[in-house]
């Protein structure tokens, strides 16, 4: 390394990410940090050589949510999928992103207006103040994995419909089992409800450890509902905390 670190693009980065995480952090409550709470360093991306090694497919292990040989068979299963009616809509199916072995998923209700045109979850604002709160629990959006409940938008954004979740959900758990996360954090009312089978208000349930297909998962907030009630972030954090100490992460302000 030379020159002089304070003006490489790589400190400009790190600051403009501090930034991010502090503002989350403010937005939170917290009002006290302390240097623990550690960030893992990013993975590094998959060689092209293994991308290059499933030239049979119309998909391939560089596309967004694959990565992995048993997410590519998923994704390859899924094919231009029409098993329900959101097919009609959407301009691109979203399957998932991020690491094909995170130890974290997050769960959304399904793909909205940026989700839908770029193929990738939680892209637009509710996205970025996603990206927020995971780099503030400690991890970079690489190292989790983000999925939907269903992987095509539903029309102006109404909830998906039995049939459809039925018809999606399959491939949900699939993507589980391939991932095999050790924690689930469910993002809002929607995806809450329809994984735990429990239309208990989402302000009941958040906070307070539940299972689905074997996992821990973790109630909380939609980023979309933070961002119109900002005062919700407090809660959302405290239960973000709660996955953290389950890493064994100390939340900022809880240091030795
Ligand atoms: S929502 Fe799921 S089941 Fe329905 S068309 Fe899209 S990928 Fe297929």
């Amino acid at each position: 390394m030379s020159g002089d670190p304070k003006s490489s693009p790589e400190a400009a980065e790190l600051a403009a990410e501090a930034m991010r995480h502090l503002w989350w952090l403010r937005d939170a409550g917290v009002r006290e940090l302390s240097p623990e709470g550690p960030r893992r360093p990013v993975p590094p991306a998959a060689p092209a050589a293994a991308a290059a090694a499933v030239p049979t497919s119309a998909y391939s292990l560089a596309d967004k949510g694959c990565g992995s040989e048993p997410l590519l068979a998923i994704r390859t299963s899924l094919g231009e999928c029409q098993r329900c009616k959101l097919h009609s809509g959407r301009t691109k199916l979203v399957f998932g992103v991020g690491d094909p072995s995170a130890q974290l998923l997050f769960v959304g209700e399904g793909p909205g207006a940026d989700e839908d045109l770029q193929g990738e979850p939680f892209v637009g604002r509710a996205g970025q103040l996603l990206t927020k709160m995971i780099e503030a629990m400690g991890f970079a959006r690489s190292e989790v994995h983000i999925a939907n409940v269903v992987k095509c938008r539903p029309p102006g954004n109404r909830d998906p419909e039995p049939d459809e979740i039925e018809a999606c959900e399959p491939f949900l758990k699939a993507q589980i089992a391939a991932i095999r996360p050790r924690v689930i954090v469910a993002l809002g009312r929607f995806a809450v409800q329809t994984l735990l089978r429990d239309t208990t208000p989402i302000s009941r349930q958040r906070g307070r450890w539940r299972e689905y297909e074997g996992v821990k998962l973790m109630p909380t907030f939609h980023p979309a509902y933070l961002l119109r009630n900002p005062p919700e972030k407090k809660a959302a954090w405290e239960d973000l905390q709660l996955v953290m100490k389950e890493f064994g992460k100390l939340p900022p302000g809880r240091g030795a």
